[in-house]
């Protein structure tokens, strides 16, 4: 298999993979493929049961957060958060980075008053940076303060949470979930769509506190688009993703195994700085992004000379390094290390990036 660096969908660790297809058939002597089997069966419910008891283990979520598997994409929940926790004339504060953080704030507003906050900005050497939190005129009036932990495209990540709003914060955390260990009671909901650390696409993880239920405003809400109406029938309102809910739990069970999020945090810091620190010391390549703001999910790298970008590409396609051209609203490249990736695969990159300079 190729090293591949995708932003999304990305990479799946091969073992997964491997127990996956020695399952698809038969699932566990059933007879059948776990897609054929009936989602209201103990069986499946059991799987479902599983994936969330490993979800919880591994983020340590506490028992008043609800776990939802849901439909759809990271997307949907840019409508159904608001659509739940807010009135027309109630407000929240949403940070814009780039281009997910403006999706998310563009439906945010067909439901509610958003306060827009700057959150990203160029410094003086032009590299991308967060703006200071201490920078930031929140309207304490919002219900929620609204981010993205990783802004997938451009390469930016927060190294920890927002401090204000704590309690309230809600994040899309589609990029980075389970890649570092998360202070969940800082939270009122996250979500992730799966298609980067969790699985196959179609299907997105929300953690939510329980107690917010009740403040919620779901009376025009479409009742699939209500989050205590998923949670009150336990992510089954209808026939759930069920082999994205089987996928992630194989994927949950994997990381258990690697030793948690934590010890994957400690390999991705690894990953990365391997990546950035041959970077830095380059001329020939360079980070759009300061120190300090630099995601360890999602690299972005620039040649100095851009027109050798397609040729940087080709040559890398040949060696079984694959996607790792930049997103087209951003160019460069970018790398995309999720969990998947391994330490081999970023030795690779980085061989190459060096014999891609010499031997031009
Ligand atoms: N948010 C972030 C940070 C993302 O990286 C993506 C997709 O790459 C999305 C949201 C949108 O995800 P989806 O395509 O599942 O709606």
């Amino acid at each position: 298999r190729a090293f591949n660096f995708s932003a999304g969908p990305a990479a799946i660790p091969t073992e997964v993979l491997e127990r996956a297809q020695e399952e698809l058939l038969n699932w566990q002597g059933y007879g059948c493929s776990v897609m054929e089997l009936g989602h209201r069966t103990p069986d499946f419910k059991e799987i479902l049961h599983n994936a969330e008891k490993n979800l919880r283990k591994l983020l340590n979520i506490p028992s008043n957060y609800k776990v939802l598997f849901m439909h759809g994409s990271a997307s949907h929940q840019f409508s159904m958060v608001p659509m739940n926790f807010l009135r027309p004339d109630e407000k929240a504060n949403y940070l814009e980075l780039d281009h997910w953080s403006k999706m998310c704030i563009a439906e945010a507003k067909r439901f509610a008053n958003v306060h827009v906050e700057q959150g990203i900005r160029k410094n003086k050497d032009g590299l991308l940076e967060l703006i200071p939190e201490d920078e930031w005129e929140l309207d304490d009036e919002g219900k929620y303060l609204h981010f993205t932990s990783n802004e997938t495209i451009v390469g930016i990540q927060f190294e920890k949470d927002p401090s204000r709003f704590a309690g309230k914060l809600v994040s899309d955390m589609c990029s980075d979930i389970l890649s570092r260990p998360i202070d969940i009671e800082k939270y009122a909901l996250i979500y992730a769509g799966a298609q980067k650390n969790i699985g196959p696409s179609g299907m997105t993880v929300v953690i939510v506190r329980e107690d917010l239920f009740d403040t919620f405003h779901t009376e025009r809400v479409p009742k699939l688009f209500q989050y205590p109406h998923v949670s009150a029938k336990d992510s089954m309102p209808n026939t759930p993703p069920s082999f994205g809910i089987y996928f992630a739990g194989l994927v949950f069970e994997w990381l258990l195994q690697q030793g948690g999020v934590e010890e994957m945090h400690k390999l991705n810091l690894k990953k990365a700085n391997m990546l950035y620190d041959y970077v830095d010391q380059s001329s020939f390549y360079h980070s759009p992004v300061a120190k300090g703001s630099r995601s360890f999910m999602n690299v972005s790298i620039q040649l100095a000379d851009k027109s050798l970008e397609q040729k940087f590409l080709e040559g890398a396609q040949r060696r079984h390094l694959i996607a790792l051209k930049g997103h087209r609203s951003f160019g460069g490249l970018r790398a995309s290390i999720y969990n998947a990736m391994s330490v081999k695969g970023v030795n690779t990159l980085i061989d190459y990036m060096k014999d891609f300079e010499k031997h031009l």
